[in-house]
């Protein structure tokens, strides 16, 4: 059985449909991919996975019990956690305590503060400052530390490349091994797709609210990808 299975959902915006029949599963220990286009519906399936929005039709399951239709503090503690697109760190509070807000809505677990400045030493340094004062890069780091302190057994990327520098998109993608030895299973949304592809072992490409490919990254050509993604 897998961690997670969404199965053909459909989701709206109103009388807007954004997603059509999407499916995903995701295994244990497993790192899943998402990719698509500006508007492919994307963090669509990301807010229909926690609970931000409700799936019309389909079904969302955790460990086989359905989860669709739940409120998203309950799937917190049911272990989904999302690292929001644009990270919503909380301007007015300290790294320390943007990490420690959130420790307590989750489940008991591996993480703690000193585990997530274990996996990301700069935050150790940087713990009594605002979250506003750090870099681009530690600010996301400060936002998968959060996420990790509520100990998910499946963490939801959105967009962690986005406005990064390359170098710092490595650094961050080096760290993510790590935490599936911890027992966390990740889905990451991507529109860098390489380093989507090398950090997954398995891919789903989204067009215009629709699965349009999907398969292991290795046995998918660049050629397969690049046509998915800009549906040519
Ligand atoms: P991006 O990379 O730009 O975040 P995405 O793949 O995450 O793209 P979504 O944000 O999921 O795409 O958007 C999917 C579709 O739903 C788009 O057509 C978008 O315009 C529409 N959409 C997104 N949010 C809303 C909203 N709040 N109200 C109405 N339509 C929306």
């Amino acid at each position: 059985m897998s961690l997670l299975e969404v199965d053909a959902i459909d989701t709206f915006y109103g009388d807007f449909q954004a997603l059509y029949g999407i499916s995903m599963a995701v295994d244990e220990g497993q790192v899943v991919a998402v990719i698509g286009a500006n508007g492919a519906g994307k963090s669509t399936l990301m807010k229909s996975i926690v609970g931000l929005l409700h799936p019309a039709r389909g079904r969302i399951l955790l460990d086989g019990r359905p989860v669709e239709g739940m409120r998203p503090s309950k799937l917190v503690a049911q272990g989904i956690a999302l690292v929001p697109e644009g990270r919503r760190l909380f301007p007015s509070l300290s790294v320390g305590e943007n990490l420690m807000v959130a420790g307590q809505l989750g489940r008991p677990g591996p993480w703690t503060i000193e585990r997530v400045f274990d996996l990301f030493p700069v935050l150790r340094e940087r713990q009594h400052q605002q979250s506003t004062s750090l870099s681009g890069g530690q600010q996301q780091m400060v936002a998968i530390g959060r996420a990790l302190m509520s100990n998910p057994r499946l963490l939801l990327c959105d967009e962690l490349s986005l406005g990064l520098a390359p170098i710092v998109v490595r650094e961050i993608f080096g760290r993510l091994p790590e935490i599936v030895a911890q027992g966390t299973s990740i889905v990451i949304v991507e529109q860098d797709v390489m380093q989507a592809m090398a950090a997954a072992s398995m891919l789903y490409c989204l067009q215009e609210g629709r699965t349009v490919l999907s398969g292991p990254p290795k046995s998918l050509t660049a050629d397969t990808v690049r046509a998915a993604y800009f549906g040519v």
